[in-house]
């Protein structure tokens, strides 16, 4: 067993190839080199290398296509995308496609060695975490905070130890309660930041001047009242990330001055000569569709560019209803384990009406109304008729006309129909059913075997 990293590299020029294995053995890793996609595949089935330097064009094939195939069949390891064409559009297909990095050839060794180098790192901390939660795999640790649920963000939640892994600013769109700061939180603690603050703002919170101050700090004497210079919140940042929330909230003036942050990588305090150097990773969020307000030119164009490098949309809740039934479990568990008391459990008549109800505050109400609950002890869900209050504790023999399912029956129930569901769509194709399911194939696999279902009766 050797201690040194072992890369593998998929290059089909040979000068190429030869001089990145030198560079990359020079720099103590083990390189193993392979000249196409079908030899990368091959060394995959039967290995598994610490991390893949991959080229986009290779003579079999696009290595963005086999990349987001490996992902979806389970590869883990960091992979670090080359390309000769450096354009926004083709880092953000490395980045959704699982890379996380991207070399623009012709790239110099040093840079080649330090991608390397942080791919490592960022996938070594990735694993920590992981084991550090007791979870391993695409549905980990990021996942379980995520959704806590059988199902629904999986999609969004795929995409994130590779978005976390790299510096990549990243927009996350939805309605108010579908956990956008949630995301963001675990954006950063997944990310090679982690040990750097989190600094969280809401940018319509504040009224412009005020925000503008908070955010990029002021000199002495500035403005009225600035008796003492004062570090803003992106400074304050430094070596971390910065959370802007409500974005499409933020004043002209500001948006201006955080694009210069964003392009500069350095920030102007209020009547400050000097910019300051800053190191930060920006994540923003907005219920708003800023794509509009740029038409309407409320919004910088400009700053949109920038900010929607890597988008990701949150779905609200009543887009995603079969999840509620894992949620309200998952909340219930929570809550109790916090409140140190047990709550009601839900019937199969109100997990229904869970399900009708439009959840306009999205997981943030349904928590709230679960959490509520377990103070109760039992179930005032908005939109569902009130359960009757527990009367005695003797074993009722009041004839329950239907008998109530756990709420493990009920998922199990739910997750089978959308299996079998997505398979029918799929006309029977599973890697097209567990992309429809966004689950892995592996995932489908097992749930195939857990609930038994049999291709036959899918199809037929
Ligand atoms: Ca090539």
């Amino acid at each position: 067993m050797s201690d040194r990293a072992e890369v593998l590299l998929v290059e089909d020029e040979r000068a190429l190839r030869e001089l990145f294995v030198d560079v990359l053995t020079a720099a103590g890793h083990e390189v193993v080199a392979r000249p196409t996609l079908t030899d990368a595949a091959a060394f995959l089935a039967a290995h598994q290398p610490d991390l893949v330097l991959l080229d986009v064009k290779l003579p079999d094939g696009d290595g963005l296509e086999f990349l987001a195939r490996q992902r979806a069949a389970g590869l883990r390891v960091p992979v670090v995308v080359m390309t000769a064409f450096g354009t926004l559009d083709r880092a953000v297909q490395a980045l959704k496609a699982g890379a996380v990095d991207f070399l623009v050839k012709p790239f110099d060794n040093a840079r080649l060695v330090s991608a390397v180098g942080q791919g490592l790192e960022g996938g070594a901390r990735l694993e920590e975490l992981e084991f550090a939660a007791g979870t391993v795999g695409a549905e980990g640790a990021l996942s379980a905070q995520l959704i806590g649920a059988e199902g629904g963000l999986r999609d969004v939640a795929a995409l994130l130890p590779r978005v976390a892994s790299s510096d990549a600013t990243v927009l996350l769109r939805g309605e108010s309660g579908t956990g956008k700061e949630v995301v963001a939180r675990a954006l950063h603690a997944a990310s090679p930041r982690l040990d750097g603050p989190f600094v969280a703002i809401n940018c319509a919170a504040l009224p412009p001047s005020l925000l503008e101050a908070e955010l990029f700090g002021f000199e002495r004497g500035a403005f009225t009242g600035a008796h003492a210079a004062r570090k803003g919140l992106v400074e304050q940042a430094d070596g971390g990330t910065l959370f802007l929330d409500e974005i499409g909230d933020m004043s002209a003036e500001a948006q201006g001055r955080l694009l210069r942050v964003l392009q500069e990588r350095e920030v102007a305090r209020i009547g400050g000569r000097a910019p300051v150097k800053v190191d930060i990773r920006v994540i923003a969020a907005t219920h708003r569709d800023l794509a509009a307000m740029a038409a309407q030119g409320t919004f910088r164009s400009d700053l949109l560019y920038r900010l929607n490098v890597v988008p990701i949309a949150l779905p609200p809740l009543r887009d995603r209803r079969q999840d509620i039934p894992g949620l309200i479990e998952h909340f219930l568990e929570k809550h109790e384990r916090r409140l140190k008391r047990s709550g009601p459990r839900p019937t199969a008549e109100l997990l229904r009406q869970a399900q009708a109800h439009a959840w306009p505050g999205n997981v943030r109400e349904l928590e709230n109304a679960v959490e509520r609950a377990v103070v109760l002890g039992h179930f005032e869900l908005p939109g569902a008729a009130p359960a009757p209050l527990p009367t005695s504790p003797s074993p009722a023999p009041a004839a329950s006309p239907r008998k109530a399912r756990t709420l493990r029956e009920a998922v199990a129930e739910a997750e089978r129909a959308a299996v079998v569901d997505a398979l029918r769509e799929a006309g029977g194709n599973k890697a097209e059913a567990a992309r429809l399911l966004g689950v892995s194939y592996k995932t489908l696999f097992n749930k195939l075997h857990e609930h038994a279902i049999r291709e036959e009766t899918v199809v037929a």
